[in-house]
């Protein structure tokens, strides 16, 4: 089993507490699988297709165009869980952030025949499958959100080391996704999970965490959510508008995922994003508990293990 996790206060705060810090990695893990298992019913509908076969979309049903069970996931939580894995092979193996255990990880997880997987991330383990090389080439058409929907768990690996953050960020996206906003998005989704968690005033953490999605906007101009355009495909440019809209403006998660993926189109997605920061804002306490018992038992299972290996991972000296 994972060791238990050990303080580690130049690293992490001990202020903000390890119960409220598990607490709300968990929430941040489980609050994507649930985003995604509610937004797959409705991925690629419209809004007013939506609100004409569903009203509000607001209960995991399952269904959609991949005819899900009700509580499965797709490739947004599982590609996290094949990442994680990767990430905790290589510390145990003593090849910590190993780019080719996350390629081959990649590649492991396609080969089992995922229920979907994105026309950006085959193409990437296809080209390392046949030449073996971590990096796609820069690609105008790889702005898509594949790279930025899987990242949670490097998040939590390397909390209290934003060098870490951006380095292994940036590896893990370019074995598919090798384009500028996909980077930007990528890094800053985890520098505002790694505030969310780790504010030593957890009070002020999400003011924190506006202003940094303040300096994404900044830095990159394309992503301003305010006023929000209403698009919410699977263009990175679209996806954080609508995340970042919905997560702000709600005063809970469930409103918050329900808003977004209510947007349809890439709803799974935009979905698990928002999710996970909802949950990470939130806790795993707050996550509405008739989400929760459909959730597929085995994925319940497998993030809330992955969320405490991965939490040891970071704190350990
Ligand atoms: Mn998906
Ligand atoms: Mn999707």
């Amino acid at each position: 089993m994972h060791e238990v996790l050990a303080p580690s206060p130049e690293r992490v705060p001990v202020a903000m507490g390890r119960v409220r810090l598990f607490d709300h990695a968990l929430g941040a893990y489980l609050g994507l699988a649930l985003g995604d298992a509610l937004g797959a019913t409705v991925e690629f509908m419209t809004a007013r297709e939506i609100a004409h076969h569903h009203g509000v979309h607001r209960d995991i049903t399952g269904g959609g165009w991949l005819r899900l069970k009700a509580g499965q996931v797709t490739d947004d939580t599982t590609m996290c869980l094949a990442l994680g894995g990767a990430l905790l092979r290589g510390a145990r193996e003593g090849r910590p952030f190993d780019a080719g255990l996350m390629a081959e990880a990649f590649a492991t997880w396609w080969r089992a025949k995922p229920v979907d997987c994105g026309n950006t991330c085959r193409r990437g383990i296809v080209r390392y499958l046949s030449d073996g090389s971590l990096l796609a080439p820069p690609n105008e058409g790889d702005g898509g959100n594949g790279a930025l929907m899987r990242n949670l768990p490097v998040a939590l690996a390397t909390l209290g080391r934003p060098q870490a953050l951006r380095s292994v960020s940036i590896a893990q996206a370019h074995i598919t996704h090798n384009h500028p906003l996909s980077d930007a998005a990528t890094v800053a989704f985890g520098q505002m999970l790694h505030v969310l968690l780790t504010h030593p005033e957890p009070q002020h953490a999400l003011p924190a965490c506006q202003a940094m999605a303040q300096d994404l906007v900044a830095a990159c101009p394309q992503f301003s959510y305010e006023p929000y355009p209403g698009r919410a495909t699977a263009y990175v440019v679209d996806t954080v508008q609508t995340v970042l809209h919905h997560f702000f403006a709600a005063t809970d998660f469930e409103s918050a995922v329900v808003g977004a993926v209510n947007q349809g189109d890439d709803a799974d997605t935009t979905g698990a994003l928002v999710g996970m920061l909802a949950g990470a804002r939130f806790g795993a306490q707050a996550l509405p508990k008739r989400w929760l018992n459909k959730l597929d038992r085995s994925v319940r299972l497998a993030v809330t293990e992955q969320t405490s290996a991965l939490l040891a991972l970071a704190l350990a000296p």
